[in-house]
């Protein structure tokens, strides 16, 4: 039995959601969260990215995401779910170009409202 630190910290599970609803944060918090992710699809420092997205992950509540990355959801029907950027279950609407943001669909979603990829 080989038990590494790393899974020692994992553990203690946080009941944080893996997902949380853009409509319930405070019309302050919302504001915050855009101006979060203007400044991450716009900045040219993967620092200054990481930075950001770690600010608007602290704004959501949102339980660990696996790369540190969030996205709000890019379905048409206007869903207002932020999630997991590395969700495997998300659905990727236009790959980004770089390393700033792409648009991505949320589980729901790219389950319920599957957009045809793009040719
Ligand atoms: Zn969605
Ligand atoms: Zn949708």
């Amino acid at each position: 039995m080989e038990a590494t630190v790393a899974n020692a910290v994992m553990t203690h599970a946080p009941t944080q959601p893996t997902t949380v609803d853009y409509a319930t944060l405070s019309p302050a918090a919302q504001d915050t969260f855009d101006r979060l992710m203007e400044q991450a699809d716009i900045t040219a420092s993967a620092t200054e990215y990481e930075a950001l997205m770690t600010a608007a992950i602290a704004i959501t509540g949102i339980g660990r995401p696996r790369y540190n990355e969030i996205f709000k959801c890019a379905c048409p029907c206007t869903c207002p779910v932020i999630f997991d950027a590395d969700d495997p279950d998300a659905h990727v609407i236009e790959e980004s170009g770089g390393y700033n943001l792409g648009r991505l669909q949320c589980p729901t979603c790219a389950d319920q409202h599957p957009t045809p990829a793009e040719q």
